[in-house]
Formats: structure tokens, sequence, C-alpha cells
């Protein structure tokens, strides 16, 4: 009956998503499927988490366009996202929701999903209001290099901050809606440490994309612009771009992954830091 009622109301979503141009029509299918996954077997808490995630990235998606201007390198895709984004993004929690079937009682499932959206949502802020910064962002490996506003591995103070606030307000709802009180864990059933074990995982994942797309992500060159860009084969202008560094498989949406894999990986460290230390 839950699962009925997740499918209608992900096609439903998904209709109005596509309907409002923030995602196309293979962005508008996987948003049905990992939507009826989601709100399917997790139920409404976890539907909270993903709609605070795809209804905030949409809405600062489109907002700041006058600071966007010229910025072609992040922002170019537009509002449209397509199924590649909406796995990149939420691949991994719709995994945890699937894992929440079967084991509906532990806790785990619930914060991998949490802190996999943490993740992407702490990214997502970053980018969309990192360009409010003043000054133009540093490497992130380096962080006396300075670089163009829209660069990967770019970072600023305010898009920083834009991050952990991502990061927090999903680990805000992830402690106070937990579903279950699980066994596992001692003195994890506490709202305060999932609100800082999701919020810490979140931030830490967004930092770990910076840190792909300053080092090992796919990047290309465009020579009408000449300029670094993620786009291939074709520019934002239209002119074919080569790949001068990275890993040719690791594109945005792979990076995305990781950067929610990471924050996973966050709650992991902090699980076994709970019991066993
Ligand atoms: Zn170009």
């Amino acid at each position: 009956m839950q699962l009925l009622f997740g499918f209608i109301l992900a096609i439903l979503i998904a209709f109005l998503a596509y309907k409002a141009h923030s995602l196309n029509k293979s962005g508008a299918l996987a948003a049905a499927f990992t939507g009826t996954i989601i709100f399917g077997i997790g139920g409404w808490q976890w539907a909270i988490l993903l709609l605070t995630f795809f209804i905030t990235s949409s809405v600062l998606s489109r907002s700041f366009k006058k600071r966007k201007q010229g910025l072609d390198e992040k922002f170019s895709k537009g509002h449209e996202r397509d199924a590649g984004q909406v796995f990149g993004n939420g691949g991994l929690a719709t995994a945890f929701a699937a894992l929440h079937f079967f084991f509906p009682n532990e806790i785990w499932t619930w914060l991998g999903f949490a802190a996999a959206l943490a993740a992407v949502n702490a990214d997502t802020w970053g980018t969309e209001l990192g360009v409010l910064n003043p000054h133009p962002p540093r490497m992130i490996t380096d962080l006396t290099k300075v670089v163009e506003k829209g660069t990967s591995g770019g970072i600023s103070l305010i898009g920083t901050f834009a991050s952990l606030a991502g990061s927090a307000l999903i680990g805000i709802l992830a402690a106070s809606l937990h579903p279950t009180t699980d066994s596992v864990s001692t003195g994890l059933n506490t709202s305060l440490s999932i609100f800082i074990i999701v919020t810490l995982a979140g931030l830490a994942g967004s930092l770990f994309d910076s840190f792909l797309g300053a080092t090992v992500q796919a990047m290309y060159f465009c020579p009408t612009d000449n300029k670094e860009t993620e786009k291939h084969p074709l520019h934002t202008c239209g002119t074919p771009t080569t790949q001068i560094r990275g890993w040719t498989w690791l594109d945005n949406d792979w990076v995305n992954f990781a950067c929610s894999a990471f924050g996973v990986f966050g709650v992991v460290v902090a699980l076994i830091n709970m019991l066993y230390l």
C-alpha cells in the first residue's frame, strides 16, 4: 500500500518538476524511480529529506541569476537535470532506502541515506551560493591559488559556509525525524549525535567533491574560449573540447556520486568510533 502511494507521489512530483523544467524527460523518469523507492519503502520521513534536497536545490539553481551570468562552467546545464544527474545525486540515497526494506529496524540505513543526501545538498548549496562570495575562489588543493568563479575544485568562505548550512539542514531533519530506535546504537539514539554525524559527514562529502574537481575529475579545454571546462564533447559555445587532465570516466555525475559516497564513509567512520572505541 505504501509502495503504491509512494509510486503515485513520485510520479506526481516528477511530472511537476518536468513541467517546471527542473527535470528533463530522462531526469523525470529517474526521479520517478528513485522517488518510488524512497517514498514507498522509506515513508514520509525519508520523503521529507529527499524533497528538502530536491526543492532547495531547484530553487537555488534559479536564484542569483545575475551573479551566475558568464559562469557557464557549473551552471550551463541550465535548470533541467537529466537521469545522470538524478542518479549521481540520489543514487546512493536510493540504495539505502532499498536496504531499509531488508533491515527495517536498524538505524544505519537511515544514517547512510541522510549522509548521502547531506553531502549532495552541501555540494549544491556551496556551488549555488558560492557565487555570492565577493572574492574569487581558491583551489582546495592549494589555497594560495586564486581561480575563476565556477572552476571545479575552487572553494570560498561563503561557499563553504553554505555547504555547512546545507548539510546542517539535512542533519537537523535527520535528527528530528529518525524513524527507528536501534538496538545496535549506544548513545546513537540521541538526536544531537545524529545531527553532528550527518552534518559533518555531509560537509566532508562536499569538500571531497571539490578535492576530486581539483585533482582527478575529467577536465577538458575549449580552444575558442581558451579555458578549462567540465564539458565534453562540446563546450557551451559549441566548440569540441579536448581532455587535458583527470580520469576520462570521472565526469561530474560520478563526482557527485563520490561526494555522497564520501558522506556515507564519514558515517561509517563515526559508527566504528562509537561502537569500538
Ligand atoms: Zn568554448
